[in-house]
């Protein structure tokens, strides 16, 4: 592509953000073009964010869900799978955990489970305000407007939830009887209470195309997401795409890429998805846009039974290894650990 740097300031400066020019970008395939998006995309980074990776300790509280989602296997009609939910002990020890290794964030997620009692969930996130100084992020799905408010007056103060994709045929193809209206109305519904919303979406679902992917990355500026988080989607053999091919972890890399160019000074996470397609990714995550990591502590015996996806990096791993395990990633790509609470509207070098 002879003027890659011009299509690139173009979407910097706000010029050319059509699908079609951003589905080119990421069909690009030239080894020299694409190190020029993804230094281009370093430099974007570092000049709105800085050098500082954002931790999110994660604890997958449940794996109870009720949803069937096509592509993942805490779908409700995976009778195989053993099934569990967290005490709030087990939770409350393992945010204590995470605020003992200095990370600023932990992120509660589970399957969407309708009999998860709001004002149990509400009662675990007021603890961990109370004895930790640490933001709270929420991720349990599809809820009517009162629980979203319940929590975020119990402190919560992020909730991630992910389109999947922005485009509603794809979406309804794979979310059997699912509303693409009602996940919106949860996303408005989260901004209007005031989280910080995380979003994001999955690359290499069957059908999807590079102008998709692309229409995807426009709906995040339009929504003006404060974190979107591009993971790969991989096949899960009790599921009923089981059969189907994995995302190429370069196309999840171009849509990072070009996603932090357009987004700026968004939260980028590399996704542990990303870690998981044969080697890790996340490092060249990292070197192209992404800021954020999200080690998991989820305790033994529940970390093996969250099984979005088969792969999943670190199942063996017990939990408290891995602050230094990020320690070294970040060393080795000559970055730092941020511990900051890592919040959008912490960026210190918002330009
Ligand atoms: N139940 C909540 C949160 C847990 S699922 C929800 O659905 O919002 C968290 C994320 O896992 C989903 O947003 C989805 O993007 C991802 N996921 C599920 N199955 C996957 C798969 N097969 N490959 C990659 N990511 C998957
Ligand atoms: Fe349930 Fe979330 Fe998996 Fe859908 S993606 S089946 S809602 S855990």
């Amino acid at each position: 592509m002879s003027d890659l740097k011009t299509i690139l300031n173009g979407i910097l400066d706000g010029r050319s953000v059509d699908p079609a020019t951003i589905g080119t970008l990421l069909e690009l395939e030239d080894p020299i073009e694409l190190k020029t998006l993804f230094e281009y995309a370093d430099r974007v980074r570092r000049l709105y964010l800085g050098d500082g990776i954002y931790l999110r300790g994660l604890v997958e509280f449940s794996n109870v869900c009720n949803k069937e989602c096509f592509y993942c296997g805490l779908n409700r009609m995976n009778a195989r799978l053993t099934r569990y939910r967290m005490s709030p002990e087990e939770i409350m020890y393992s945010a204590a955990k995470v605020a003992g290794d200095g990370i600023r964030t932990v992120v509660l997620q589970s399957g969407e489970e309708p009999g998860l009692d709001a004002a149990w969930l509400a009662g675990i996130v007021r603890s961990i305000k109370e004895q930790f100084d640490i933001a709270v992020t929420l991720s349990a799905g599809e809820r009517p407007y009162e629980d979203y408010r319940l929590w975020k007056e119990a402190g919560a103060d992020r909730y991630l939830l992910k389109i999947e994709t922005s485009q509603k045929v794809l979406y309804e193809r794979f979310h059997d009887g699912a509303s693409f209206e009602n996940r919106l109305r949860c996303l408005r519904d989260l901004r209007d209470l005031g989280y910080e919303v995380g979003s994001g979406s999955l690359v290499g679902l069957p059908g999807q195309d590079t102008v998709s992917i692309a229409r995807d990355l426009l709906f995040f500026k339009d929504q003006n997401y404060d974190m979107v988080g591009i993971g790969p989607f991989i096949p899960h053999p009790q599921t009923p795409l089981a059969h189907e091919k994995s995302a190429e972890a370069s196309m999840v890399l171009k849509a990072t890429a070009v996603a932090r160019i357009l987004l700026k000074d968004v939260n980028l996470p590399a996704t542990t998805a990303l870690g998981s397609l044969g080697r890790d990714y996340r490092p060249d995550g990292l070197r192209a846009g992404a800021n954020v990591l999200m080690p998991n502590y989820t305790p033994a015996p529940y970390r093996a039974l969250y099984t979005l996806y088969p792969g999943k990096r670190c199942l063996e791993e017990s939990v408290g290894s891995c602050a230094g395990c990020m320690e070294l990633t970040a060393k080795s790509i000559n970055r730092t650990i941020s511990h900051s609470k890592g919040g959008r509207r912490d960026a210190k070098y918002a330009a």
